[in-house]
């Protein structure tokens, strides 16, 4: 089997249709059909944008509402990757948005840790002789208005639980509304608490939102596709060494190229940026990490070359331990 590394998955996107299902039956929701659910979860051709696609994360979040949801939820997705081939991956999700039933965000974090821990429980069990995968936490913060008490608390969080498999921070929602340069607080303390974080810019904005969030601070960019539209900004990654988390089918999804043949992956690599292939949510956007390599390959002439180039950045940039930093560049060597 082929193996893989996934720096940018978020949980509530990329739940298995199964777990949705199983919560769905728990909770005592009407059961749907296997098109009405499809329509609740995963995108069609006719997305018309990254506001469409963030509405698929309003369903499966009605059921990560629980310390049992999210346990089940980390679970299951982690043997989903697992059986993909994956030996490595950061999850992330927003603690702040798993308080609907009152669960507190240091809850949702714990469930999730929880989770991970039995996952690593059920792996030592399996005989089969596939590398394992390892798995650390992101704590989103969100881009949206009045949330400074949760984002702060969030904050805090992340630096309380960073020797339990959480491992930094994110900015994720709309891109636009809100510019990352308002966050400042929040990254600033998060330097000075020595918390990594990546932030989500480049993607339904343009260059000028990469370098706000370049002037935060932050090593990675989640997407940061749209650097190609300035020369300088391809300089500037370059020169600082600034790893994009790249995920193809999620930028077509919301219309930032309108065929896998133009992504310039590629590109990326010859112009030697830190470029890596994600998925963002595997099931908003119908995809895995083996598909979107097989993908790249057959459209775009991605070469195995191109392919360990992308492992090996995504080893560099990855927020492990130099020890597991090691173990994943012994799998790919
Ligand atoms: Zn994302």
């Amino acid at each position: 089997m082929k193996n893989f590394i996934d720096l940018h998955l978020h949980l509530d996107g990329s739940l298995p249709y199964s777990t949705v299902k199983k919560l769905m039956k728990a909770h005592n929701f009407p059961s749907l059909t296997e098109t009405q659910l499809k329509e609740k979860l995963s995108v069609s051709k006719e997305c018309a944008n990254l506001q469409e696609y963030l509405t698929k994360f309003d369903f499966p979040l009605l059921f990560l509402q629980t310390k049992k949801d999210l346990e089940v939820a980390i679970f299951d997705l982690l043997k989903s990757l697992r059986s993909q081939g994956l030996v490595y991956t950061e999850i992330r999700f927003a603690p702040q948005l798993h308080t609907q039933k009152n669960l507190t965000q240091e809850e949702a974090v714990r469930a999730c840790i929880a989770g991970l821990e039995k996952f690593y429980k059920w792996q030592d069990e399996q005989q089969d002789n596939s590398y394992p995968l390892h798995a650390n936490l992101i704590l989103c913060l969100m881009r949206l208005p009045n949330r400074e008490q949760e984002n702060s608390l969030t904050v805090r969080l992340a630096a309380k639980y960073d020797q339990h498999h959480v491992v930094g921070i994110d900015l994720a929602g709309p891109e636009g509304p809100i510019p990352n340069k308002a966050f400042r607080p929040f990254f600033k303390d998060a330097k000075a608490l020595h918390i990594p974080f990546t932030i989500h810019a480049g993607e339904a904005a343009g260059p000028e939102s990469m370098q706000e969030a370049l002037d935060l601070g932050t090593k990675r960019i989640g997407h940061g596709i749209r650097c190609l539209e300035s020369e300088q900004m391809v300089q500037y990654l370059v020169d600082h060494n600034i790893t994009l988390e790249c995920c193809a089918t999620s930028n077509l999804n919301t219309k930032i190229f309108k065929k896998i043949d133009s992504y310039p992956l590629k590109t990326l690599l010859s112009k030697k940026i830190k470029a890596t292939l994600n998925c963002d949510n595997m099931t908003v956007s119908n995809t895995n990490l083996p598909k979107e390599f097989k993908l790249l390959e057959s459209k775009t002439g991605l070469t195995k070359l191109d392919e360990h180039q992308l492992l090996l950045n995504s080893i560099n940039a990855a927020f492990a331990s130099d020890q597991e930093k090691n173990r994943l560049l012994t799998i790919f060597s």
